[in-house]
Parts: structure tokens; C-alpha cells; sequence
């Protein structure tokens, strides 16, 4: 039986205009939104005196996946605007930042990172140095925005005091684990603690009641989770100095957690008053912009990107014209699995949970080996079907938008979106909007930091043709036609793309 509905789970939003064609489902999957959260207690792993998840358990086997080390990802013109008269001068090396020798080592050996990225470079000094300013920063997917909050984080922890001293709010559990690990495995040498609050399946664990407040000097996790562990007294704020919104707009966003995260800050405010707010994801759109601006302090920092040079130019983009769902079916596996099979990782992205599950048996009923990923699953489930694609034993993964931000998997080369991202606004003129954000995000999981990557959208009418030239426009960029059936096309678009020799 599952948990009563949750606080941040988006039952509230308007539905989806209904589809003018035949289609699998016409309800969007609600959990990219952390949807996954439930308002019973919290549930422990039992063995543990934590009230929350055993993220090593969920660790990967980094000895498989030797990293492949780039240039600078990024060319491109990152706009900052600086408060005050504090000179900030861009870092070219991580030593100019003033690093503990634990964290230098824990980049240069664990994370084998070798010189930071730009946005790292203009942001880092931003970040670390006094006064800590506020700072809302842009930047591309896949450029490196992780590691700026990570060691913002751990370079703020005063490694005496075993009370909560940062705290960063992230859209979905699998992102939320996802950074818990990166902090975990970058902070290696510090000492330094931490928890991931996502909520957890398991029936026998101690009710939050009845639980220790946690001593943790690092807290990564979801809004809902966060808010219930604060209002039960067992995440103090008093001792905060730095809170980190990932994937911040969305995280600010009317029908994303706007309200739960503005509760946490303003909670936090009342304690404390300085404490530096991080604000970091590669859109804000302009009203998000505009309100994101208003929420933080005044002499805040800012780093922002033009939206046309967001579309990462080492991703390629395609489009194939299918006449019916069932040609969109034969296009992957005919063609794209066909000939991509050597290419690396793939993720499929569909609207609906239940496009998730039909695409799901359709290919496995033809001999695929696929698994897929939707809030529905209970949680164990996600996280087991997570850490399966990222150890590579699965190739293939068909995902909601619970996915489509943030989930960082070097190999995933091949991004397929089986239909198109639409607004959740339309439902009135029945016009359909892309969802401009969350298609450059689906994009952004192939390409990560400078690596090379292609993207399949299968569009079959004309709502969809219509979705496609608005992103084209929006975006400032061509997606170049495959014809369903051309094998010779699919082989050059691989080529161009740097997947095929
Ligand atoms: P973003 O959040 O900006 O989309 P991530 O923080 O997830 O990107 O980073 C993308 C990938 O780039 C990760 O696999 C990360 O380990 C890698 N990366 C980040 N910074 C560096 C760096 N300075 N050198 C090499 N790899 C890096
Ligand atoms: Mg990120």
C-alpha cells in the first residue's frame, strides 16, 4: 500500500490539453518534481542510527570507467555582474583558491580532475571568498555547476562543530543521491559528514519522532523530505552557513517547489540571517530570472548565459518524421539501436508514465534488454534501476522527466525524446507550448562536460512539427532531418555527431 499523497507531490497541477492523436497516455509523469515524497515518517535504513538513506550502498564501481580527460567544454560567453567593489579574479588553477590541502586531494585524486572548468573558474572565487555573497549562476549542462556548489559546501564546514552548516535542496532523489556522492567522494579527505534526506521504502523504521536530530555537517536532499526533517526539529538551521539550490529554477518555479523552498529560506532567515544562498542551474527562464533575483540579497552575485548559446554545439540534433507510434517504436530499434549499438549509453525520454511502461514491454517483447524509470516505482526500485545503468549493465534507459535534469552519466551518448516536452500550461487555447527548459536539460544528459553526443526526436504530426520549429526558433538552432527509413541517414548523423568512425 503506499504512503498518503505528498506535500510536494503535484497532484494540483493543471493537466496536460488532451492529445489531438492517438497516443499511449495524456498524463505527464508529475515526479520530475520529486513528486516521490510522502508525508508519513521518514523511513530509516534499520540497521543505522540515520535517518536516512545508506547512499554508499548505492556507490559506483569507478575502477570500470576510467575518465576520459577533456579540454574546457565551454567557449562560450558566460555574462557575470559582481556587487560592490569585491575584484574577483577567475581561478586558472584550483590551487589559486585557497584550497585545504584534503580538498585539493580530493580533486586531484578522486575526482582525477586536473584544472577547473570555466564556470568553476569565474564562479569558485565568487563562492569562497569573503564577503559570500550571494550568487545565481548559469551555466551549460555538463559543464562542471556540481563541483562549485560541493566545495563552496565543504569549504564553509567548520570541521569542529558537529551540527548542519550547509544545506542544498535538489528536484529529485536521484539527483539528490547523485550529489551526496559527488560531495562524498570529493570531501573524502575532510572528514567532513553528511546526509542525504530522500525519503526511504522501508516499513520498520523508526518514526521521525522518535529520532536524533541530526548531527551531519553537510544535508543534500528533497524539498519535502527537508521541510518535515525542519518542522520535527530534527534538522536544526541555527548553524547554517550556506544554502545551495541545484537545478534552482525549477526549484523556484510557480509549478515546480517555489513554496517549499521559499518556506526553508525563510525559516532559515530567521536564525540567521547571512547565511549565502547558491543558486545554480543551466535555465532561467525570464520570469524564473526575474523572481529568482528578488529572492536572494540585494549585493548578490550573477553569472547568466545567452538562451542561444545554451544548446551544447558538441550534441548533435535530428529529427525523424515518423507517420504512426508504432513507426517511432521501429525507428529505435531498426535504426538507432541498430546502429548506435557501440556508441555508448542511450536514455529514451517520454512524457508519461504510461508511455514509460507501454514503450517498456514493447521492446522487451521484441528482445530488447531495456529497463525504464518513472515515479511510480517505489523508491528501492528507482535507485536499483539507477545504479544498474550507471555500473553499464544496462545500455538502455527509458525515462520520465524525473530524469530529464541533472542526472550525470559520462557514457550516455544518445539521447532519443519519443515525444516531445510540452508546458503544462495550454489547457484553455489548446495550443501546445514546448517546455523549452526541460528539452534542453533531456538534451544536456548526452555531452557531459564536452564529450560528444546525438539527439533523435521522433515527431509524427503536426503538433509536433509545430513544437519542434518553436524549439528550433526558441533556441536559435537548425535539427536536421533523418528520413525514417535511411539507413544512410541515421549513419551520417551518427558520423557528424563524432559517434561513428
Ligand atoms: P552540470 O551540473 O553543470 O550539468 P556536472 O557538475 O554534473 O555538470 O558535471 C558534469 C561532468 O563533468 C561530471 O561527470 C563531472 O565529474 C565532470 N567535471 C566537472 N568538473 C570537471 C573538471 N574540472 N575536470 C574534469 N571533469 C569535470
Ligand atoms: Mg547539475
Amino acid at each position: 500500500m503506499s504512503e498518503p499523497a505528498a506535500t510536494d507531490d503535484k497532484t494540483s497541477s493543471p493537466p496536460p490539453p488532451p492529445a489531438q492523436h492517438k497516443s499511449w497516455a495524456d498524463e505527464a509523469d508529475d515526479d520530475a518534481e520529486a513528486a516521490n515524497e510522502t508525508t508519513a515518517p521518514t523511513t530509516a535504513v534499520p540497521s543505522s542510527s540515520s535517518p536516512s538513506l545508506n547512499v554508499d550502498e548505492l556507490s559506483i564501481d569507478e575502477n570500470k570507467k576510467p575518465p576520459k580527460l577533456l579540454d574546457d567544454p565551454e567557449d562560450s560567453n558566460i555574462q557575470a555582474v559582481t556587487s560592490g567593489d569585491t575584484p574577483y579574479t577567475s581561478a586558472a588553477t584550483f590551487e589559486d583558491l585557497n584550497l585545504s590541502a584534503e580538498l585539493l586531494r580530493g580533486l586531484y585524486v578522486e575526482m582525477r580532475f586536473q584544472k577547473p572548468s570555466k564556470i568553476q573558474a569565474i564562479s569558485l572565487p565568487m563562492i569562497l571568498n569573503p564577503p559570500h555573497r550571494d550568487l545565481i549562476a548559469q551555466a551549460h549542462n555538463g559543464s562542471g555547476k556540481t563541483t562549485c556548489f560541493v566545495l563552496g559546501m565543504l569549504s564553509r564546514v567548520d570541521p569542529s562543530v558537529q551540527a548542519p552548516q550547509a544545506l542544498c535542496i535538489c528536484p529529485t532523489r536521484e539527483l539528490a543521491i547523485q550529489n551526496t556522492e559527488v560531495l562524498r567522494k570529493m570531501g573524502k579527505h575532510t572528514g567532513i559528514s553528511s546526509e542525504c534526506a530522500v525519503p526511504t521504502d522501508s516499513r520498520d523504521s523508526l518514526p521521525i519522532q522518535k529520532r536524533e536530530p541530526i548531527k551531519a555537517q553537510v544535508v543534500i536532499g528533497t524539498p519535502g523530505t527537508i521541510k518535515k526533517w525542519i518542522s520535527f526539529k530534527k534538522l536544526g538551521v541555527t548553524r547554517l552557513k550556506i544554502l545551495v539550490f541545484d537545478e534552482a529554477d525549477q526549484m523556484l518555479a510557480e509549478d515546480g517547489f517555489k513554496d517549499d523552498s521559499l518556506r526553508i529560506m525563510k525559516e532559515i532567515e530567521k536564525f540567521n540571517s547571512s547565511c549565502q544562498v547558491l543558486l545554480f542551474s543551466a535555465t532561467f527562464n525570464d520570469i524564473v530570472k526575474n523572481f529568482v533575483e528578488r529572492t536572494v540579497k540585494k549585493d548578490h552575485n550573477k553569472l547568466f548565459v545567452k538562451k542561444e548559446e545554451l544548446s551544447l554545439d558538441a550534441v548533435k540534433q535530428y529529427k525523424v518524421r515518423c507517420p504512426d507510434e508504432l513507426s517511432k517504436i521501429e525507428v529505435i530499434k531498426d535504426y538507432i539501436f541498430e546502429l548506435g549499438e557501440n556508441v555508448g549509453q542511450t536514455i529514451i525520454f517520454v512524457r508519461t508514465r504510461q508511455s514509460a511502461k507501454m514503450l517498456h514491454k514493447s521492446l522487451v517483447d521484441m528482445g530488447y534488454e531495456v529497463t525504464s524509470i518513472q515515479g511510480a516505482l517505489d523508491h528501492e526500485e528507482r535507485d536499483k534501476i539507477v545504479k544498474e545503468f550507471r555500473d553499464g549493465l544496462t545500455q538502455v534507459l527509458i525515462s520520465t522527466d524525473v530524469l530529464a535534469r541533472g542526472f550525470d552519466q559520462q557514457q550516455v551518448n544518445l539521447v532519443i525524446n519519443y515525444d516531445l516536452p510540452i508546458k503544462h500550461t495550454a489547457e484553455y487555447t489548446r495550443e501546445f507550448e514546448p517546455d523549452y527548459e526541460v528539452y534542453l536539460h533531456r538534451v544536456g544528459r548526452a555531452g557531459r562536460f564536452g564529450r560528444k553526443g546525438a539527439v533523435f526526436n521522433l515527431i509524427y504530426d503536426e503538433k509536433d512539427e509545430r513544437l519542434m520549429s518553436k524549439i528550433e526558433n526558441h533556441f536559435g538552432t537548425r535539427v536536421s532531418e533523418v528520413r525514417e527509413k535511411s539507413v544512410e541517414d541515421y549513419k551520417a548523423a551518427l558520423k557528424e555527431a563524432g559517434l561513428l568512425q
